[in-house]
C-alpha cells in the first residue's frame, strides 16, 4: 500500500482554471472580476447584472465536533462539487481560514482530500489581505481612541470603562491583557487594554453582516466602544471615525471567488469564530451567491448548536432569508469518542461504541428539528471505518425517518458525495417550516432560556450577579430587543467542555453579556470561553517551512 497524500500534496497537484473561466462559469460578467493573480479574484457586486435567479441555501453543520475530526469543511466542498456533478449551478460559500488556528491545532481549513478549495496555500495564509484590513480598521479605532484621550478628551471618555479591544489575526495569550500609553506624557493616557484575535472581533460580525457599503457604515458608526465619565455610552459616530473606517474595509467588503477541486466556483469570505462569534461567512457572500446559482452550500462553524444555531437566528433573520435544508455531518469516529471511546483506542471495529455516541447525534437532529427543518445526515467516511459500524449510523437515521447516507467526499470528490445531494434535493422538493427559536421582541432572559433549552437541551439559566447588572443597564438603554449571540464551548452541548454525548438537566451560566450594537446582537459569555486563544504545547506552525522554490510545507 502507498501512503496516501497530504491535503496539500493533492491541493498542489490539482490543474487549476484561470479565475476567469471560473467567472464566466458563475455568470459573472468580465468588468464585475478583479483578478487577484491567476486562482483569485474580487468581485465587484454592484457590476454584476440583475439576479436572474434566487438561490436555495444549503447549510452545513455537524454534530458535536471531537478532536477525532468531523471534516464540516470537506462535506461542504464535497456536497457542492456533487451538485455540480448532477447537474445544478452550484456556488459554494465558506469562512476564510483565521491564522490562529491554522499555526495552532488545525494547519489549515480550506477542505481536505479531494474536497478542497484553491489555491489551499493562498487560502490558508493571507489570501486576498481581508482578514489584515480587519485588523488594521479594528486597530485604526483603538489608535483613535487612545488619540482621543490624548487630545484632552472633549467626549469624556473614561478610561476605565473602554470596552474596544486591540485584535491580531494569531493565537496569543500573552496578549489577553496589556498596559498602553506608557512613557510620560508623550505616550498618551496610560491605561488597561488587551487584545482578541481578530476573527472574534466586532468588525468581523459587522463586516459578514452588512448588506452593502452603506449599512458597513451605519453599523460602523453605532460600535459603542466604551462609556463616559458619566456612564454614557460613546459610539464610533460621536469620535466620527465611520467613513476611515469604512473605507480602510471598501476592497475587503468585495467577496472572493475562488474554485474547488471539482471547478465549482467558491466564494469564501469573511471568518467569524462560531464559538465566540456568529460562525457565518460573510452575508454578502451568501447573497452574491444566491444571486448567481440556484444551490448555494455553506459552512457554519462547530456543531448546531453553535454555527446553525446563529446562521438561524441572527445571519438568515438580518439577511432576511430562509435555509432551504440542512445537512447534518457526522462521523464514526467522533460518535465512538460520544460513546465514551478515548482518541487512542479509536482503531478497529466498534458498533457497540458507535450506537452509544448516537445520542450526540439524535440531539442535533432535534436541534434542526426545532428551527421547522428536517436534516440530511451525511456520514463522512473514514478509510478505516467498517461496514458494520456505518450500518449502525445509517439503520438508526432510517428507523427514526432522517434521510442519511455516505459520503465518500475526502477520498473520491464530488462523485463521492452524490447520494447525499440527492437527499438534499428530495428535502428541497418537500420544503419546510423554518422559523428562529426565540422572537426578538422576547423577553431577553427568554431569548437565551429558548436557545438553552431548545437548541442545547439543557433545563435552564444562570445569569451571574455581574450579568444581571449589565442586564440592567442593556434594558434600561433599550438594547435589549438585539438577538443574543451565546458564546459556548464547542466541544459540549453545556458550558463545560468535558461533558460529551447527550447530557440533560444541565444549567448554563451566562458570567458576562457584551453589547454589539454595530453587529446588532449581544453577547453572552457563558464557562471559561476566550476572545483570545492560545497556542497548543505542539503548535501546527512547528511543522511547517518553505522549501527553496517558494513552495509551503506542513499546511493541512
Ligand atoms: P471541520 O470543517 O469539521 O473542522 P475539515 O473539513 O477542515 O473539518 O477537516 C479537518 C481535517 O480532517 C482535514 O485535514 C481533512 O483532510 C481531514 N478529513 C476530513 N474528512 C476526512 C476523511 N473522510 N478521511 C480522512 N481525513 C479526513
Amino acid at each position: 500500500t502507498t501512503t496516501p497524500l497530504t491535503d496539500l500534496e493533492i491541493a498542489t497537484r490539482a490543474k487549476m482554471k484561470p479565475i476567469g473561466e471560473i467567472a464566466a462559469t458563475a455568470g459573472i460578467p468580465e468588468e464585475a472580476l478583479e483578478p487577484y493573480g491567476r486562482y483569485k479574484g474580487k468581485i465587484d457586486v454592484t457590476k454584476l447584472t440583475p439576479a436572474d435567479t434566487d438561490g436555495k441555501v444549503v447549510l452545513v453543520t455537524a454534530i458535536s465536533p471531537t478532536p477525532a475530526g468531523e471534516g464540516k469543511s470537506t462535506v461542504t466542498v464535497g456536497l457542492a462539487d456533487a451538485f455540480s456533478i448532477l447537474g445544478e449551478k452550484t456556488m459554494v460559500a465558506l469562512r476564510e481560514p483565521s491564522l490562529g488556528p491554522v499555526m495552532g491545532i488545525k494547519g489549515g481549513a480550506a477542505g481536505g482530500g479531494y474536497s478542497q478549495v484553491l489555491p489551499m496555500e493562498d487560502i490558508n495564509l493571507h489570501f486576498t489581505g481581508d482578514i489584515h484590513a480587519i485588523t488594521t480598521a479594528n486597530n485604526a479605532l483603538s489608535a483613535l481612541i487612545d488619540n482621543h484621550l490624548h487630545q484632552g478628551n472633549s467626549l469624556g471618555i473614561d478610561p476605565r470603562r473602554i470596552t474596544w479591544k486591540r485584535v491580531l489575526d494569531m493565537n496569543d495569550r500573552a496578549l489577553r491583557h496589556v498596559t498602553v500609553g506608557l512613557g510620560g506624557p508623550s505616550g498618551g493616557i496610560p491605561r488597561e487594554d488587551g487584545f482578541d484575535i481578530t476573527v472574534a472581533s466586532e468588525i468581523m460580525a459587522v463586516f459578514c453582516l452588512a448588506k452593502s457599503l452603506d449599512d458597513l457604515k451605519e453599523r460602523l458608526a453605532r460600535i459603542v466602544i466604551g462609556f463616559t465619565y458619566g456612564k454614557e455610552p460613546v459610539t464610533v459616530r460621536d469620535l466620527g471615525a465611520e467613513g476611515a473606517l469604512t473605507l480602510l474595509l471598501k476592497e475587503a467588503f468585495k467577496p472572493n471567488l475562488v474554485q474547488t477541486i471539482g471547478g465549482t466556483p467558491a466564494l469564501i469570505h469573511g471568518g467569524p469564530f462560531a464559538n465566540i462569534a456568529h460562525g457565518c461567512n460573510s452575508l454578502a457572500a451568501t447573497m452574491t451567491a444566491k444571486r448567481l446559482a440556484d444551490i448555494v452550500v455553506t459552512e457554519a462553524g462547530f456543531g448546531s448548536d453553535l454555527g446553525a444555531e446563529k446562521f438561524m437566528d441572527i445571519k438568515a433573520r438580518q439577511g432576511d432569508f430562509k435555509p432551504d435544508a440542512v445537512v447534518i455531518v457526522a462521523t464514526v469516529r467522533a460518535l465512538k469518542m460520544h460513546g465514551g471511546v478515548p482518541k487512542t483506542d479509536l482503531s478497529g471495529s466498534n458498533a457497540l461504541a458507535v450506537t452509544e455516541g448516537l445520542p450526540n447525534l439524535a440531539k442535533h437532529i432535534d436541534t434542526i428539528r426545532s428551527f421547522g427543518i428536517e436534516p440530511v445526515v451525511a456520514l463522512n467516511r473514514f478509510i478505516t471505518d467498517t461496514e458494520d459500524e456505518i450500518e449502525t449510523v445509517l439503520d438508526y437515521c432510517r428507523e427514526h425517518g432522517v434521510r442519511a447516507a455516505l459520503a465518500d467526499v475526502w477520498s473520491k470528490g464530488g462523485e463521492g458525495g452524490t447520494d447525499v445531494a440527492r437527499l438534499v434535493l428530495e428535502q428541497i422538493g418537500d420544503g419546510n417550516r423554518f422559523a428562529p427559536v426565540y422572537d426578538e421582541l422576547d423577553a431577553f432572559e427568554d431569548k437565551v432560556a429558548a436557545v438553552v433549552t431548545k437548541v442545547y437541551g439543557g433545563a435552564g439559566v444562570n445569569f451571574t450577579d455581574r450579568a444581571q447588572k449589565q442586564l440592567a443597564d442593556i434594558r434600561k438603554r433599550g438594547w435589549d430587543i438585539l438577538p443574543v449571540c451565546m458564546a459556548k464551548t464547542q466541544y459540549s452541548f453545556t458550558d463545560d467542555p468535558s461533558v460529551l454525548g447527550r447530557p440533560e438537566g444541565f444549567t448554563i451560566t451566562i458570567r458576562e453579556l457584551i453589547p454589539k450594537l454595530g453587529a446588532g446582537f449581544i453577547v453572552c459569555l457563558t464557562g471559561d470561553i476566550m476572545t483570545m486563544p492560545g497556542l497548543p504545547k505542539e503548535p501546527a506552525a512547528m511543522r511547517m517551512d518553505v522549501d527553496h522554490d517558494g513552495n509551503a510545507v506542513g499546511l493541512m
